[in-house]
C-alpha cells in the first residue's frame, strides 16, 4: 500500500515536470510570434516613412520652382532700388536667396500648420533658442522681422554683432570708418589676420555671413555723423552704441531720442565695463544723466589706458542679450538701471538711475535737438574732442628748448659722458620698453623719491655726476600727466 502511495507521487511529479515543459515551450512559441510581428511592424513603418520622405521631397520640390518664381518677380522688380543701396556682391548674394531669405536649396518658403512661418532649416538652425520657453517661435519670428544698428565694430561691437547675426535678427547695420590693426586682435574677435588693413566693416560682414549666410547685412564704412545719423538710425528698431568716442556717443543719443529708439549703451576700460539702456519705456537718455561732457583732462581711452580684451567682450555679450530682448519683445530690459562690471573682483553691480530729465535739451519737455536740426549742432565742440578716435589728445607739452630729442639723447649717451636718465613713466609702461641704464621713478612718486634721485646723481665721491652743472631737484615742476616735467634751472646735459 504505501509502495503503491509513493509510485503514484512519482507519477505526480513526472506530469507536473511535463506540464511546466510544455508551459515553457508555449510561451517560447507565443514570444517568437511577438517578435515576429513587432518586426514585421517595424518593416512596414520603415517602408512608409520612406514613402513619407519621397512625397516630402515632391513637395519641396514644386515649392522650390513655385518660390523660384516668386523670387525673380522679386529680384526684378526690386533690384533696382537694390542697386542704389547694396555692393555687387551684396546683389549676387540676395539672387542666390529665397525670399525667405534663406538659400534656394533649403528654402521652403511654406506655413507650417503650426501657423508660424518659419523654414525647417530656420526650424533646425534655431532649435535650441526655439526650446526656450520665455523665447521660444514668437521671440524668434520678432527677431527675425527686427532691424539692429551696432555702432563700432571694435571690442564691444564684435560680440554683439556676431551673436545677433548667429540669433537670427533679420536685418543688420555695422557702421564703422576704420581699418583693422594689428593692436585691435585682442579684443576685436569680430576681426581676424587676415583683414589687417581693410576696413572694419568689410571684415564684419563678412564674420557675420559667415556664421549666418541668411543675414541681411548693410554696411556704413564712413562712420557716423551729425549728417548722417537721423538718416541711417530711423532705419533700424534698436540701436546698440558699442563706440568709445563722446561726441559719436551724444550723436547717436540725440537720434535715437530724435526717432523714437531704444539705444543700448555699452563701455569698456580697463577691467570695468558698464551697461545701460538708454530712451527706452520713459527712461532717462544719455544728455540726461550727462547733460555736460567729462571734463577733457578726466577722459579715458583704450589707447592711452588699455582694456583687457575680455572686458569689453563680456559688455558686449551683454548689449546682444539686451538688443535681443528690445527686438524680441521678451523679458526685461536694462532700462532706468546701470550694469556695472569690475571685472579685477568679477563683482557686478546694478545701480537704479534717476528718471527722464524733464529739462533735458533732448529727451525733455521742450527740446532743441531735434530730428530736423540735429545736423546743425557741432559736436565736437560741444565735446571738445574730435570725431575720429585716432586722433591724438591735445598735449600741453614744455618748451622746445626744455625739451631732449632722440637724437640729441643718443648723441649725449655716445658721448661718454656721465648721467643719469630718469623715466618718469608708471612702472607697467616702464616694464613694456624702458632705455638701458634708467632710473624709473614714477611722476606720482618724484616728490618722495627726491633723495633717490639726489644720491644716483652724486658720484662716489660725493659730487654731482655732471660737474660743473648744478641741479635743483627740488625744484621739479609737473608739467603734465603724460609725464613731461622740466628742472627749475638748468638741464642734466
Ligand atoms: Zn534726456
Amino acid at each position: 500500500m504505501g509502495e503503491r502511495m509513493v509510485h503514484e507521487e512519482e507519477k505526480l511529479e513526472g506530469f507536473e515536470t511535463r506540464i511546466l515543459g510544455i508551459k515553457d515551450e508555449i510561451a517560447r512559441e507565443e514570444f517568437t510570434a511577438k517578435l515576429t510581428r513587432i518586426r514585421k511592424e517595424i518593416r512596414e513603418l520603415r517602408n512608409g516613412l520612406d514613402l513619407l520622405d519621397k512625397v516630402q521631397g515632391a513637395v519641396s520640390e514644386g515649392q522650390k520652382e513655385l518660390a523660384d518664381e516668386v523670387q525673380e518677380k522679386n529680384i526684378k522688380e526690386g533690384e533696382q532700388v537694390q542697386n542704389n543701396l547694396d555692393s555687387p556682391n551684396q546683389i549676387d548674394r540676395r539672387r542666390r536667396l529665397g525670399t525667405c531669405g534663406l538659400d534656394n536649396k533649403s528654402c521652403s518658403t511654406g506655413v507650417f500648420a503650426s501657423g508660424h512661418s518659419m523654414s525647417a532649416d530656420m526650424i533646425r538652425r534655431y532649435s535650441r533658442q526655439l526650446l526656450v520657453p520665455a523665447f521660444g517661435v514668437s521671440g524668434q519670428e520678432k527677431l527675425s522681422k527686427s532691424s539692429v544698428l551696432v555702432v563700432g565694430m571694435g571690442g564691444l561691437g564684435s560680440p554683439v554683432a556676431l551673436y545677433l547675426a548667429a540669433s537670427g535678427v533679420g536685418k543688420l547695420g555695422l557702421v564703422d570708418n576704420d581699418v583693422v590693426e594689428l593692436s585691435n586682435l585682442h579684443r576685436q574677435i569680430i576681426h581676424t589676420e587676415g583683414f589687417i588693413g581693410q576696413t572694419k566693416v568689410s571684415s564684419a560682414v563678412s564674420a557675420c555671413l559667415g556664421v549666418n549666410s541668411s543675414l541681411k547685412v548693410k554696411e556704413y564704412g564712413n562712420g557716423l555723423n551729425a549728417a548722417n545719423a537721423v538718416q541711417i538710425i530711423s532705419q533700424y528698431d534698436v540701436v546698440v552704441d558699442a563706440t568709445d568716442n563722446l561726441p559719436t556717443r551724444y550723436i547717436i543719443n540725440d537720434a535715437c531720442v530724435a526717432t523714437g529708439k531704444p539705444l543700448v549703451s555699452g563701455a569698456a576700460l580697463g577691467l570695468e565695463g558698464q551697461l545701460t539702456v538708454y530712451n527706452h519705456k520713459n527712461g532717462p537718455c544719455y544728455r540726461c544723466l550727462f547733460p555736460t561732457p567729462q571734463p577733457v583732462s578726466t577722459r579715458q581711452r583704450c589707447s592711452d589706458n588699455g582694456v583687457l580684451g575680455v572686458v569689453p567682450g563680456i559688455i558686449g555679450a551683454f548689449q546682444a542679450l539686451e538688443a535681443i530682448k528690445l527686438a524680441s519683445g521678451v523679458g526685461e530690459t536694462l532700462n532706468s538701471r546701470m550694469l556695472l562690471l569690475d571685472a579685477l573682483s568679477t563683482r557686478i553691480h546694478m545701480v537704479r538711475l534717476r528718471g527722464r530729465n524733464s529739462e533735458c535739451v533732448s529727451c525733455g519737455d521742450a527740446p532743441q535737438i531735434l530730428a530736423s536740426n540735429l545736423w546743425e549742432y557741432d559736436y565736437e565742440r560741444f565735446t571738445q574732442s574730435t570725431l575720429s578716435e585716432e586722433e591724438p589728445k591735445p598735449q600741453n607739452l614744455i618748451a622746445k628748448e626744455d625739451r631732449v630729442s632722440a637724437e640729441e639723447l643718443q648723441k649725449y649717451l655716445e658721448s661718454g659722458k656721465a648721467y643719469v636718465l630718469l623715466d618718469v613713466r608708471d612702472p607697467h609702461e616702464y616694464a613694456i620698453s624702458s632705455l638701458s641704464n634708467s632710473l624709473n621713478i614714477p611722476l606720482s612718486s618724484l616728490k618722495e623719491k627726491l633723495p633717490v634721485l639726489r644720491s644716483a646723481l652724486l658720484d662716489s665721491s660725493g659730487k654731482l655726476v655732471n660737474g660743473d652743472h648744478s641741479v635743483q631737484t627740488e625744484q621739479l615742476v609737473e608739467d603734465d600727466r603724460r609725464g613731461w616735467f622740466r628742472m627749475s634751472g638748468r638741464r642734466i646735459n
